[in-house]
Parts: C-alpha cells; sequence; structure tokens
C-alpha cells in the first residue's frame, strides 16, 4: 500500500478529532474530485511498519482523544486493500472501543470478499463515488448526496444496511 499523508490531527473527517490516512491511488477518476493528487498509484510513500507503529502510539498523543479515519485515493482498491486491513486489526486490537472510519468511492453492494473483510473493523463507512452533479458542501463527511454514512455495527445487528443517525453523533 501506498499512502499520500498521514494528519495527527484532523477535525474534518469524523466527529471529533480523529488521526487520519489518505491513502494514495484512485481507479474512480470522479469528475471534480478535490483530492487528484492522490490519483497517481506510484506517487506519495510506501507505507511502512513505521508509519503502523506511529500511528499505534501516537493516536492519544499530548492527552489528546482521537479516533481513525482512512481516505483516499481509495483505501480498498486491490492495491491498497490489504493493508488498510492489516492497520484496521492491529489499531482494533489495540484500541477497541475507539471508532475507525472508511471512505471509499466503492459501493457496500458491490464489495467483493476481500472488501467486505473492512465490516470487522470499521465502525462508519462513508460510500459512493464523488458525483458533481450531487455535490452539496454543506452535507456532513460526504461530498455529494449519493455518498451514504453507513452505521456498521447497526448493520450487522440488524442484517440490513443502516444509516448512521446523525443525532448520535
Ligand atoms: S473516489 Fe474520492 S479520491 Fe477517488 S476520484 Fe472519487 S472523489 Fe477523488
Amino acid at each position: 500500500m501506498r499512502i499520500n499523508r498521514i494528519k495527527d490531527n484532523d477535525i474534518a473527517n469524523g466527529f471529533g478529532i480523529t488521526m487520519s490516512l489518505w491513502t494514495q491511488g484512485c481507479p474512480h477518476h470522479c469528475k471534480g474530485c478535490f483530492n487528484k493528487e492522490t490519483w497517481n498509484f506510484t506517487d506519495g510513500e510506501e507505507f511502512t511498519e513505521e508509519n503502523l507503529n506511529y500511528i499505534i502510539d501516537n493516536i492519544d498523543k499530548h492527552n489528546v482523544k482521537r479516533d481513525l479515519s482512512i481516505l483516499g485515493g481509495e483505501p480498498l482498491c486491490d492495491e491498497n486493500i490489504e493493508g488498510v486491513l492489516q492497520v484496521c486489526q492491529t489499531f482494533k486490537e489495540k484500541y477497541p472501543q475507539k471508532k475507525i472510519y472508511i471512505w471509499t468511492g466503492y459501493t457496500v453492494e458491490n464489495f467483493n470478499e476481500l472488501q467486505k473483510e473492512i465490516f470487522k473493523y470499521a465502525d462508519i463507512l462513508v460510500d459512493g463515488k464523488f458525483e458533481e452533479d450531487k455535490k452539496n458542501i454543506t452535507l456532513t463527511l460526504r461530498g455529494s448526496s449519493n455518498q451514504r454514512i453507513i452505521d456498521v455495527k447497526e448493520t450487522f445487528k440488524e442484517n440490513k444496511l443502516v444509516l448512521f443517525d446523525l443525532k448520535n453523533k
């Protein structure tokens, strides 16, 4: 997996403060994408064990409680999914109470078997490509109205897709 960057303190991609990891490489090329520097699969840097240790060791740096957000690029494409799963597994083993947010341009109904593994770890998953004609800058955690904020834990419990209730944020 390649990554674009890690940001220690992010208040735009979660409810509260998150440490955010942008993966590198995106196959979707959505029209109007605000993050084109993450498209190229050879840019950015290789994700290393040091990066993983940095996340694990610094998630509560300076006594600030953070959750983890993973964005892209496309975290769940073939090139990145295994690395993302490794990050999520290690993170949840260490911090089971902390939330993991994931953004993907794929839609849940079309996930392949490996992508479905992310359900074991993610708490909130925002799915769907950015659609410029549905762009709405007032939306929470999303750029366009076709994208959905999925409550992964409730989806499992109810055995049907449950959208996150923004009243609970
Ligand atoms: S999925 Fe995200 S990063 Fe990829 S092209 Fe669409 S908006 Fe850009």
